[in-house]
């Protein structure tokens, strides 16, 4: 039995209004009322934060934020800071979505700098690392992916990996109706976790590791059955309550 709780999350990426995002957040509280042992996130764009934050308000459904500056304050025109997303009701955000690296040059350096900042500011990161298909085919995939985790987790002392999760998200399956295929998540997930092993000891087996990577209701419960998946990052299939929570139920 596993040490670790699941954990679904929501990313709603550039979707939804204010009103479409309250109207979701209704619904998947609905749906989900009740629904225990699993930990359960909804991440909408940076405009309906708070709106959300308040539809979510005392239930167990967190809110978080898909990216942040690294810096608290200052002369960074387009950026949201940490604190700023905690003051908006959020409890966790992404960190280096393969969408960040792919067309607004995220790098691992930055990303660590993100992740650290989240910390900082009492933000849960969900530190996001995936190989492209070029990468895969040229079996380059582990490579990769621990580069992206050493590089991004860099610095970190035991107690704050703690606090980390980690989203493998092969670039090659997002939003693109491919999903990896159990052995694939499985193999790679083990790795990430043997190097969470290397650099925090025993608090790695406490760090959720999700996958992401066109998660359906239908793929979901045997992806979530793999021994080192402890739960999913969800994108298209987030932004139906119905689908979303058919994959939180799997999670159970
Ligand atoms: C994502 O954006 O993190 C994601 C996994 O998207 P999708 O589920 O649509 O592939």
């Amino acid at each position: 039995m596993s040490p670790r709780r699941k954990f679904v999350a929501g990313n709603w990426k550039m979707h939804t209004t204010i009103a479409e995002g309250r109207e979701l957040a209704r619904a998947i509280r609905a749906q989900l009322e009740g629904v225990e042992g699993v930990r359960i996130a909804v991440i909408p764009p940076f405009t309906s934060v708070a709106a959300v934050a308040e539809v979510l308000r005392s239930s167990r459904i967190e809110v978080g934020g898909q990216d942040l500056h690294w810096e608290e304050k200052g002369a960074f025109t387009g950026e949201v800071s940490g604190p700023m997303l905690r003051d908006a009701g959020a409890s966790l955000v992404l960190v280096g979505h393969s969408e960040r690296r792919q067309y607004f040059g995220e790098t691992d350096e930055s990303a660590n700098r993100k992740v650290r900042a989240a910390l900082a500011t009492g933000l849960s990161p969900v530190l996001c690392v995936g190989e492209t298909l070029a990468e895969r085919d040229g079996g380059r995939t582990l490579e990769v992916v621990g580069r992206q985790v050493r590089e991004g987790l860099a610095g970190l002392t035991p107690d704050e990996l703690g606090r980390v999760c980690i989203a493998y998200e092969p670039v090659w399956a997002i939003g693109t109706g491919r999903t990896a295929a159990p052995e694939q998540a499985q193999e790679v997930h083990a790795a990430v976790r043997s190097i969470l092993r290397e650099l925090g000891g025993n608090v790695a087996d406490a760090i959720p590791i999700l996958y992401g990577g066109s998660v359906k209701p239908d793929n979901a419960p045997a992806l979530l059955a793999l021994p080192d998946v402890d739960g999913a990052l969800v994108g298209g299939a987030s932004l139906k309550a119905s689908s979303f929570s058919a994959i939180v139920r799997a999670a159970i």
